[in-house]
């Protein structure tokens, strides 16, 4: 059996960005080490390469607590430490200069997530980190003052354990939660999980009609009868349901509420016009054309497919002609303008999930993500109970409590 001084368990991008660092740190205080990583893929970094459709926005500019969700409110401390600048700044130490495009989005330079694994894999070699791919981790013990991890194939023992294994999202890339269990001896607990940046499901009947339409709209979650959240962007309509990165930011709040809330995503489609503009133009339109079939009432400010289901939602008969609509009839039309409901039905599963709501609680690590239940365990990324919007926010986590973990790992030895 294999024994290091540390092991991460996990080669994505926060175990392969704790691995880089911990030899780093182990560099600058003169402490030869040996680290190894322990991935389950026959390849580290499978969904790195997936980040970002292939760019891989790895941080962004404005990142900050409101981005999070989960236990954000233990978060500030390492955010504070992590400004975007400092995870810009470990990449170009590495050889990866980046890019910063609309929103704050950074990517590397070259837009190919396949640098920023290909830096971290090279440094790592230039380390002489240790890659062990196919060790699928199955079981941890405590053994003398440090650690046996079992696999199926075989074990390894190290003195310091980096638990770096992802959440459940995106099992295809590996990360299938399954080493939440390993935790649990060690002292450490897992909230409820459930998918987030995802897209949320509704009834087929009101959205497959609209199947390939984009339109821009402040989408609100509402629950209970109250807006939760609200966000502007552009929503598409799916086989399924809806989608979009406004879309994606409310999804988690789909795993949150559940369906006695009476959960739906009402969408205003004009959020710049009242209720009332839009009930003045649709009169006028009325006067002037009264021979229109009501269904193309909106066809000059909203795409042809959703000005008609806003219609049919408003006053049914989508044939009648403009004319002989009431006014009562036209303020319907206008308030759908302002309201197309959609019920939520859940989200899409965890293969079509970007990102992981719960996780390990916050507080049970301390800032430099050494566990507070067993000593020599550090954890670090989407397995804790942090999850980010849209816009790099998930990955600059990765990257900022990986490189922490890394640094407090190799101090520890
Ligand atoms: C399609 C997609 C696009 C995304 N795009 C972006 C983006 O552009 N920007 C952004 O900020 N975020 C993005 N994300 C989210 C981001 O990729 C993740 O939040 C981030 O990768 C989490 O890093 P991690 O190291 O914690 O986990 P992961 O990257 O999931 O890595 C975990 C690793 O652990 C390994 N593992 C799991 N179990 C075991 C075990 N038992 N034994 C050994 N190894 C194990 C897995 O195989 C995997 O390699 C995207 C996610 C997806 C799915």
């Amino acid at each position: 059996m294999k024994i290091y001084d540390i092991a991460v368990i996990g080669g994505g991008a926060s175990g392969l960005m704790a691995a880089v660092s911990a030899a780093a740190e182990c560099r600058r205080l003169s402490k030869p080490a040996s680290i190894a990583v322990l991935e389950k893929n026959a390849r580290a970094g499978k969904k790195i390469l997936m980040t970002g459709n292939g760019r891989c926005n790895l941080t962004n500019t404005g990142v900050n607590v409101k981005a999070y969700r989960g236990d954000t409110g233990l978060l500030k401390p390492v955010l504070n430490k992590y400004p975007a600048e400092r995870v810009v700044d470990i990449f170009k130490s590495m050889g990866l200069l980046c890019r910063e495009t609309d929103g704050g989005r950074v990517y590397p330079y070259n837009m190919q997530a396949s640098s920023v694994l290909n830096i971290l894999l090279r440094r790592m070699e230039s380390y002489g980190v240790e890659m062990v791919c196919g060790f699928d981790v199955d079981g941890v013990k405590k053994s003398g003052d440090g650690f046996t991890v079992s696999s199926q194939d075989g074990s390894a023992a190290a003195k310091k354990l980096i638990f770096a294994f992802g959440g459940m999202a995106c099992p295809q890339s590996g990360s299938d939660g399954k080493c939440f269990s390993v935790l649990k001896p060690l002292g450490h607990k897992t909230t409820k999980l459930f998918p987030s940046l995802v897209q949320v499901k509704t009834d087929l009947k009101l959205v497959r009609p609209l199947k390939g339409v984009r339109s821009l709209a402040e989408a609100s979650f509402c629950a209970g009868g109250k807006r939760v959240k609200s966000e502007k962007g552009e929503v598409q309509f799916t086989e399924s349901g809806l989608s979009g990165i406004c879309v994606f930011d409310l999804a988690r709040l789909a795993g949150e509420y559940g369906n006695e809330t009476k959960p739906y995503i009402s969408l205003d489609l004009m959020p710049e016009y009242t209720r009332d503009d839009i009930a003045a133009f649709l009169q006028k339109e009325c006067y002037e054309m009264p021979e229109l079939p009501a269904g193309r009432l909106a066809d000059g400010f909203l795409n042809k497919a959703l000005g008609t289901e806003v219609i049919k939602r408003a006053i049914s008969d989508v044939s009648a002609p403009a004319g002989k609509l009431t006014a009562d009839g036209i303020r319907r039309a206008a308030g759908t303008v302002k309201g197309l409901d959609f019920p939520v039905d859940g989200t899409l599963s965890w293969d079509k999930a970007q990102v992981t709501a719960g996780g390990v609680p916050l507080r049970e690590v301390n800032t430099d993500m050494s566990s507070k239940a067993c000593g020599g365990v550090y954890l670090c990324g989407e397995l804790l109970n942090v999850d980010g919007i849209c816009g790099g926010d998930n990955l600059h986590w990765a990257f900022a409590s990986g490189d922490m973990a890394g640094r407090s790992a190799a101090r520890g030895l």
